[in-house]
């Protein structure tokens, strides 16, 4: 038996990065994984590739921004396994702009990934959560909650994340569900890898540069946010509920 066999895990944003990294660990102990992405290529891919080692997951290609489609898969991921245990809110989206130039679009595209997928997925699958009397919510957040500079609509949406968080874990601990929120600092990724290109650096010299802010001296890996994650999943967390973990090899950065 390993920490996870027989639970449910439903992971966002999993085709790639930290939601690729969470979903392998929840797999590697014996969970039940199921990978909701919207990019399907990288989803099949990264489903295969799991599969192949022999582990129990499945894939479902849905824009979590879309409550009607969100509701659509909790229900037939609740029919397949009869029950969902963890959730990992992961997916997301960067539209980095400078205020005055961050268009409308820029803005809602942010909020409804980060903020609204988030409360699609948790006010669905929290149901089956209730009906089990167990539950673990994980949302991802950011340090660039604490404010970043070209990320007006990321950092809001990354804090709103904290403030659902906490208001979650008040409403659903009576239930057996712990709500909480992992906050990473710089991860290597295809976001930070984009992000690079948009700031016409190469990831080499972005990581060098973020490196040397960051007090244990390396950047961070998707496997460190998986970690975390895992530790917020246990059994054992029961008592943790609310709380915002910043993984960022320092207090922040
Ligand atoms: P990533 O490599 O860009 O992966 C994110 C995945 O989410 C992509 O496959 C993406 O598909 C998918 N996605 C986007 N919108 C979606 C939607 N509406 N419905 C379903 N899936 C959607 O990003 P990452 O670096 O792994 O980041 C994962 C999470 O960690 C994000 O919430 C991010 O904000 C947070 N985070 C990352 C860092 C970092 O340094 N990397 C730091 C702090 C927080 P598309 O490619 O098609 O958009």
């Amino acid at each position: 038996m390993k920490r996870f066999s027989g639970k449910v895990v439903f992971v966002t944003g999993a085709g790639r990065g930290i939601g690729k990294s969470v979903s392998t660990a929840f797999a590697e102990e014996e969970a039940r994984v199921c990978l909701v992405d919207i990019e399907e290529e990288s989803l099949s891919i990264t489903v295969n590739e799991l599969k192949e080692k022999g582990h129990e997951v499945r894939g479902f290609a849905a824009d979590i921004s879309n409550p009607e489609k969100v509701n659509e898969v909790v229900d037939q991921v609740a029919e397949l396994f009869g029950k969902i245990d963890i959730l990992v809110n992961n997916a997301g989206v960067l539209r980095d702009n400078i205020l005055f130039k961050m268009s409308d679009s820029d803005w809602d595209t942010v909020m409804n990934v980060h903020l609204k997928g988030t409360f699609n997925c948790s006010r669905a699958i929290q149901k089956y959560m209730v009906k089990h009397h167990f539950g673990r919510i994980i949302n991802i957040s950011s340090t660039s909650a604490l404010g970043n500079r070209g990320q007006a609509n990321y950092s809001t949406a990354k804090a709103g994340l904290q403030g659902f968080t906490k208001t979650l874990a008040i409403e659903l601990g009576a239930f057996g569900i712990t709500v909480n929120a992992v906050a990473p600092g710089f991860i290597e990724t295809d976001m930070t890898k984009a992000t690079a290109e948009r700031m016409g650096l190469s990831f080499g010299d972005l990581v060098k540069y973020s490196v040397s802010q960051i007090p244990v001296g390396r950047s961070g890996q998707p496997e460190d946010i998986a970690n975390a994650v895992l530790f917020f999943a246990m059994d054992e967390s029961s008592f943790v509920n609310g709380q915002v973990l910043y993984v960022a090899g320092g207090p922040k950065n």
